[in-house]
C-alpha cells in the first residue's frame, strides 16, 4: 500500500500543485468557520462518552440508541459528514481498531479541488468549482459518482466518498471509495455549457482518474452524457478508454441494467427486509421521496414486478398521493413531458414535507441527504425505512427511529445495487465482452441477497441497529484489507 501512495504522490503532485496532501488535510479545525458565502458553518458535535443504551426491537435485532443528546433539546445543524463519521467511530469501536488504523481509515485519502473556468453562451467567462475526494482504495480502485448541484461543497463530497468505501465493501466487490461534484445548478445551463464545463472538470480531474486508478459514474443531476463527454475527454489523451467511467450508454460500452441498478437493487433490498420484518408487500403501501434516476425505477419495478402499490412520488418541486395506489408509468411520462411529478391526473397534490408524513408501511427516501432529521423523524409514520438516497438520516433521526421502532435498511447497503453494476460494466469493458441483461438481473440479484444476509449477520452478532450492523461488516473489511496490503 505505501509503494501505491509514493506513486501516486510522485506522479500528480509534481505536475498539480492543487492537490492536497494527506498530512494537510483540507478537514475543518475545530473552532472553523466556512466563509460566509458558504452555507451556515456546521457546529461541532460533542459526544458523550457513556455507553450505549440499548433497546429491544420485537423480532427484530437490538437497535442502539446513542447519547448524543437527549431529543427533547433543539437539533443542531449535523453535516452529512458529521454524521458517517460519528457511525463509523462506533463501528470501530465495536471492532476494537487500534487508534492508528481507525485514523487512516476514517479520513480520505486524497482530496481535490478544481477551479473550472467555460465561457458561457453569452460570451462571458464564468469559473465553477469541482472537487474529486478519494476516500481509501485498500480493496482497490476508487469508485463513485459525479453529482452536479448547487449545494456541493467539500464537506458533502467527503460524506459521500467515504459512504462509498463502506458500500463496495458491503456488496464485496473489488473498489474502493470516491465521489466527486461541481457546485452548480445545472438546470441554468445550456446543452452546450454543461458538455464544456464536464469536459474541464475532466480534464482538471485527469490526472487522478483511470480504470486502475478511480473510476466515476452517474449521481445526482449527471447521466449517461454526462458520463459519454468525461469518456471521450479522458480518451483524446489516453487513447479509447471506456472503463475510465460507468453510466455510459449502452452504445459507448454502458452495461445493461445500469440505470435502474440501484432501484432494482432497493427494491430487493425492500423484500429482503420485509421478510425479516413480516411484511407483507403485496398489501403493503409505498411513499417515495425524489423520482430521478433512483426513484421511478425504484417505484417502477416495485408496482410492475414485485405487485406493491406506490401512493405517494415527490421531487424538488413537490409530490403527489393516491391511496389507492399511482401508475408509476404515467408518473414517469408525466415528469417526461412537464419536469415534474406535480400535476400527475388522478393524484392529489402534496410537499415533500407531507410525503415523508404520509400514512404508509414503506418509506424511501431517494433524494437528497438529510431529510429525515430531528425535526421531522417523530412524525415518519411508515413502520419500514429504505434509504435509496445517500445519508438522508442524520443520527438523531436514527434515535428517534429507534425508539419508534421502525426499521432502517440503511444506504451503505440498500442503493448499493448501482455500484454493483458499475462493477459489471467495468468488468466487461476490460474484458471487451458483453453481458445480457438477464445475467446482469441474476448477478445483482445473487450480491444483494448475500450481502442483506450478511448484514444481518453482522447486526444480530453485535447486537446493534442495521446501520452499524452495516457499517461494522464494511469497517472490518476494509481495516482487514490495509493490514494485509501493509500499512
Ligand atoms: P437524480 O438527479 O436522477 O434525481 C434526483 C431526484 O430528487 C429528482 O426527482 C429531484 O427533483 C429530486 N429532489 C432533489 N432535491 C429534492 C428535495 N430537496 N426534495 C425532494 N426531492 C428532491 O438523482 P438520482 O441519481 O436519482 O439520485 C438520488 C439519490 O440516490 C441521491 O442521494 C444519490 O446520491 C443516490 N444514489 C444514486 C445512485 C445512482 O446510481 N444514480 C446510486 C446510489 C445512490
Amino acid at each position: 500500500m505505501m509503494a501505491r501512495k509514493k506513486k501516486n504522490k510522485k506522479s500528480v503532485h509534481k505536475k498539480r500543485p492543487a492537490l492536497r496532501k494527506k498530512s494537510k488535510p483540507l478537514r475543518k479545525k475545530p473552532g472553523h468557520k466556512k466563509p460566509a458565502h458558504k452555507k451556515p458553518a456546521h457546529k461541532k458535535i460533542v459526544r458523550k462518552k457513556s455507553s450505549p443504551k440499548k433497546i429491544r426491537r420485537g423480532g427484530a435485532p437490538q437497535s442502539v440508541v446513542l447519547p448524543v443528546r437527549q431529543l427533547s433539546q433543539p437539533a443542531k445543524n449535523i453535516s452529512s459528514y458529521d454524521v458517517v463519521l460519528h457511525n463509523f467511530d462506533i463501528a470501530a469501536a465495536k471492532l476494537q481498531l487500534s487508534e492508528e488504523l481507525k485514523q487512516l481509515i476514517k479520513t480520505p485519502d486524497r482530496e481535490l479541488r478544481v477551479e473550472l473556468p467555460i465561457i458561457m453562451d453569452d460570451g462571458k467567462l464564468n469559473t465553477f468549482i469541482g472537487y474529486r475526494v478519494q476516500h481509501n482504495n485498500a480493496r482497490g480502485p476508487n469508485k463513485g459518482g459525479i453529482r452536479y448541484h448547487a449545494d456541493v461543497d467539500l464537506d458533502e463530497v467527503r460524506a459521500l466518498a467515504s459512504l462509498m468505501t463502506w458500500k463496495t465493501a458491503i456488496v464485496d466487490i473489488p473498489f474502493g471509495g470516491a465521489k466527486g461534484g461541481i457546485t452548480v445548478d445545472p438546470k441554468q445551463l445550456s446543452l452546450g455549457e454543461l458538455e464544456r464545463l464536464t469536459r474541464v472538470f475532466t480534464q482538471k480531474i485527469d490526472c487522478v482518474i483511470g480504470p486502475s486508478e478511480d473510476i466515476p459514474a452517474p449521481d445526482v443531476n449527471t447521466n449517461a452524457q454526462v458520463m459519454s463527454w468525461m469518456m471521450d475527454q479522458y480518451s483524446r489523451r489516453h487513447g479509447h478508454t471506456p472503463a475510465v467511467v460507468t453510466g455510459k450508454p449502452l452504445e459507448l460500452g454502458g452495461s445493461a441494467g445500469r440505470e435502474e441498478a440501484t432501484g432494482r437493487g432497493v427494491c430487493i433490498a425492500l423484500r429482503e427486509a420485509s421478510k425479516s420484518f413480516k411484511l407483507d408487500l403485496r398489501k403493503a403501501a409505498v411513499a417515495i421521496q425524489g423520482f430521478g434516476n433512483v426513484g421511478s425505477h425504484t417505484a417502477r419495478i416495485l408496482e410492475e414486478e414485485f405487485g406493491v402499490k406506490v401512493v405517494g412520488v415527490s421531487d424538488v418541486k413537490g409530490g403527489v398521493y393516491n391511496p389507492r395506489g399511482i401508475r408509476c408509468k404515467d408518473a414517469m411520462e408525466h415528469v417526461l413531458e412537464t419536469g415534474s411529478v406535480v400535476g400527475l391526473k388522478g393524484a392529489a397534490k402534496i410537499t415533500n414535507a407531507e410525503l415523508l408524513e404520509l400514512k404508509c408501511d414503506v418509506l424511501i427516501p431517494a433524494a437528497m441527504g438529510g431529510q429525515l432529521h430531528a425535526r421531522n423523524a417523530d412524525r415518519v409514520k411508515a413502520k419500514l425505512i429504505v434509504e435509496a438516497a445517500n445519508g438522508p438520516t442524520t443520527y438523531e433521526a436514527d434515535e428517534i427511529f429507534a425508539a419508534k421502532k421502525i426499521p432502517v435498511i440503511p444506504d451503505i447497503y440498500a442503493n448499493a445495487g448501482g455500484v454493483t453494476v458499475s462493477y459489471f460494466e467495468w468488468a466487461q469493458n476490460l474484458q471487451q465482452f458483453r453481458w445480457d441483461y438477464q445475467r446482469v438481473v441474476a448477478e445483482l440479484e445473487k450480491i444483494m441477497t448475500t450481502s442483506y444476509a450478511e448484514v444481518m449477520k453482522s447486526t444480530e452478532k453485535y447486537n446493534v441497529s442495521i446501520r452499524i450492523g452495516a457499517f461494522i461488516l464494511a469497517v472490518d473489511r476494509v481495516a482487514k484489507a490495509t493490514k494485509l496490503r501493509g500499512i
